[in-house]
């Protein structure tokens, strides 16, 4: 706790998290402290349960960690990526750039214990999303990278050179087998993203899923920035149909369980109850009176007042139990309202 006494932690944090990595740490340097400005007027929120915690951070901000046999971790608290150490060099699973320099360090650290190779020979990508994927670079060209085929169109699409298409493609599963360690690669439908894919390590007893389950937090806006809400809401599961023990969700500061999919499972399913049952005693009557011909006006009122009444009860249910529950419950009741809506066709009404 006393590294987040230190204002600098925090701030480098949220630029690292707001996509200004290199920019936030030149900031970091010139930017004076607040000493002396009038602090912002900043909301309180619950405090984090203790259980959502994970290890504390070395002094270069991250933590390896063994999650079975020769199968690591590595968070920043943030973000979290994973490798194997094998006898044809090391297989990355992800490469998150706020990790960035610190996945080779991690690895180092872990293969000079081992006496083991710290040459990472093969970069198996999650999905597309830079968060995850933006210090791909780093590990060079004669790395093979293995996604999806949707991953490797959508990284040739956006041609950002920080994340080289994976050569390696599969269209719904694939197996790999490297130096005995079995890697099933699996595509099962569009959620988070289009690409998203399950990555079940059979032999370490291990399901990675990325941004769909924050293990001990609520996810972050709009169902952890989700593409397709129904996709994203049956994605656990399709994740508890694989057996394992151990579950790497992309984020925050530690592992996850069963339990933990289960918990996300029950909030996801209580955020939707509560929308089907508030939206139909939500009237828009006075918003559209209030604004006459500001349409927009309008929906933006109706529809924030319904997404704040369906949250209203699952914050309270959650608040101390899911980290940032009252932070992030809204945004994610929005989304899922809209879905509810626009997929499911749930209030649609035909002029007569
Ligand atoms: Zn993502």
């Amino acid at each position: 706790m006393t590294a987040m006494l230190d204002h600098t932690v925090p701030r480098r944090t949220f630029l690292k998290l707001a996509g200004l990595g290199a920019a936030g740490a030149a900031l970091n340097q010139t930017m004076p402290a607040l000493n002396g400005r009038k602090a912002l007027d900043l909301p309180d929120y619950a405090p984090v349960p203790k259980s959502a915690l994970g290890p504390p951070l070395n002094a270069q901000g991250y933590y390896v960690g063994r999650v079975e046999k020769n199968l690591y971790w590595v968070t920043d608290a943030t973000y979290q990526c994973a490798f194997l150490t094998t006898k044809d060099g090391v297989v990355l699973l992800d490469a998150p750039p706020t990790i960035g320099n610190n996945i080779q360090r991690a690895i180092d650290e872990v293969a000079g214990v081992d006496g083991v190779s710290n040459k990472v020979k093969y970069l198996i990508y999650s999905h597309h999303h830079a968060d995850h994927g933006g210090a791909s670079s780093l590990f060079g060209k004669n790395v093979v990278r293995i996604g999806h085929e949707e991953t490797r169109r959508l990284l040739i699409r956006d041609n950002d050179p920080a994340r080289p298409a994976p050569e390696e493609i599969f269209q719904d599963r694939r197996t790999l087998n490297i130096d005995g360690n079995r890697i099933e690669l699996e595509w099962q439908g569009s959620n988070h993203s289009p690409d998203n894919i399950y990555i079940h390590l059979p032999d370490h007893d291990t399901l990675m899923l990325i941004d769909i389950v924050n293990a001990g937090w609520a996810p972050v806006y709009i169902c952890n920035l989700t593409e397709d809400v129904q996709g994203y809401m049956g994605a656990p599961a399709k994740a508890l149909a694989y057996p394992w023990k151990h579950f790497i969700g992309g984020h925050l500061g530690r592992l996850g369980t069963r339990d933990d999919v289960t918990l996300h499972q029950r909030y996801m399913a209580d955020i939707d109850a509560s929308v089907r049952k508030t939206l139909p005693t939500m009237d828009p009557t006075p918003y559209f009176q209030k604004y006459g011909e500001n349409a927009w006006a309008a929906v933006k009122g109706y529809l924030d007042a319904c997404s704040d009444a369906a949250a209203a009860p699952v914050i309270e249910k959650y608040t101390g139990v899911l980290a940032a529950a009252d932070v992030f419950t809204a945004s994610t009741t929005f989304w899922v309202m809209e879905s509810l809506r626009l997929d499911l066709g749930l209030g649609s009404w035909v002029h007569p």
